[in-house]
């Protein structure tokens, strides 16, 4: 940490600060410029970080020079980490470790047959893993709520019966022990990636956890919110930009391509992205889920129905399963014609 003294700071001041930081074990490196005096912190940040130096009198600025995510830190892991999904009654699916990979399905399960039917179709497709939500959370609470436990179960069996590890929604802490049950992937939803209790809670348990970027959070929030998952032990975290709120209508939500690069360049944890969230219409998923790519996402979750016409939940921005297929396919084209680590310096 770097504390930069007002003008004209008083030599009492001086070492009033200086006194503070060596009362917490560290040592101060006092540097007098002409017009300002700074003092670097040597030691660990960590002891000092949440002392209020700000208010301290003759303090201009304080400036944190480690960052406050640890164990999510690109520095504490510099190859990137694979998260493992899956294993057992349905194959294992290595996420982050070279290839793409893509997640799908019905925003919502909404009944056994028609789950098969999308989970059958994108499966043969190339998808690796089936998404579906159970308990979904809804703007109105007069909307379709998910089936629950009963949503769970037809996923589960779905993805039994197609080989596809399978990932849904845990709105609260209520719900995670019901989940673990179930499901191969906790997600955490872009509405709850605040929500430190339930991240705690599945970050008690060994099942790998998709963390959505909030809609109104930054990088380092999302990166913050990950710490919370690996600070209880579960390392298995992979980070989901799926849009953010900004002044524009034309799309749901503005995808930040941007925070793929950023992301995988601060931290070493797998990076995907939702394009359905962010475009919020079906034509528009296509060009988003290909910029993603080009990006350097290692993977997409993407929203098919069979007929969007009559979903219970995100009709408009569901692909119908011809379209998902020919994606699929162009992604994987895009992705092996990609230079391979030349724009991606932290990876050298
Ligand atoms: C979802 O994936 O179904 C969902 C609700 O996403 P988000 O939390 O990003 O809105
Ligand atoms: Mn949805």
């Amino acid at each position: 940490m770097i504390i930069v003294m007002k003008q004209g700071a008083s030599d009492d001041q001086l070492a009033h600060v200086v006194s503070l930081i060596e009362k917490h074990g560290l040592k101060a490196h006092v540097s007098r410029g002409v017009e300002r005096t700074i003092i670097g912190c040597i030691g660990d940040e960590a002891r000092i970080e949440p002392l209020p130096f700000q208010a301290v009198s003759g303090v201009e600025r304080v400036m944190p020079v480690v960052k406050p995510y640890r164990m999510a830190a690109r520095e504490t892991h510099p190859q990137g980490s694979v998260v493992k999904v899956g294993g057992g009654s349905v194959p294992l699916v290595e996420i982050g470790s070279g290839s793409l990979t893509v997640m799908a399905g019905p925003c919502a399960v909404e009944n056994a047959p028609l789950l098969d039917e999308i989970a059958s179709s994108v499966k043969d497709s190339g998808a690796h893993l089936l998404r579906g939500g159970a308990f979904k959370p809804r703007t109105s609470p007069y909307a379709f709520q998910g089936l629950g436990v009963d949503g769970l179960k037809f996923l589960r069996e779905a993805g039994d019966r197609f080989g596809l590890p399978v990932v849904s929604e845990v709105r609260n802490v209520r719900q995670v022990e019901t989940c673990l049950d179930y499901v191969d992937m906790f997600q955490v939803g872009a509405r709850n990636m605040q929500n430190f209790d339930l991240l705690m809670e599945v970050g008690r348990t060994t099942k790998p956890v998709l963390l959505k970027r909030g809609l109104a959070s930054t990088v380092e929030e999302l990166l913050m919110s990950a710490e919370y998952v690996m600070s209880m032990g579960n390392h298995g975290v992979v980070l989901c930009e799926r849009g953010i709120r900004t002044f524009e209508k034309a799309t749901r939500f503005t995808l930040d391509v941007s925070a793929v690069p950023i992301l995988k360049r601060l931290s070493h944890l797998p990076v995907i992205v939702d394009p359905s969230h962010a475009a919020g219409q079906a034509w528009l998923v296509p060009f988003l889920a290909l910029a993603a790519v080009a990006a350097g996402a290692d993977g997409i979750i993407v929203e098919v129905h069979s007929r969007p016409e009559d979903a219970l939940c995100d009709g408009d921005q569901a692909l119908l399963p011809d379209t998902f297929r020919s994606l699929v396919h162009d992604l994987n084209s895009l992705r092996s014609s990609l230079p391979p680590a030349s724009y991606a310096p932290w990876l050298s």
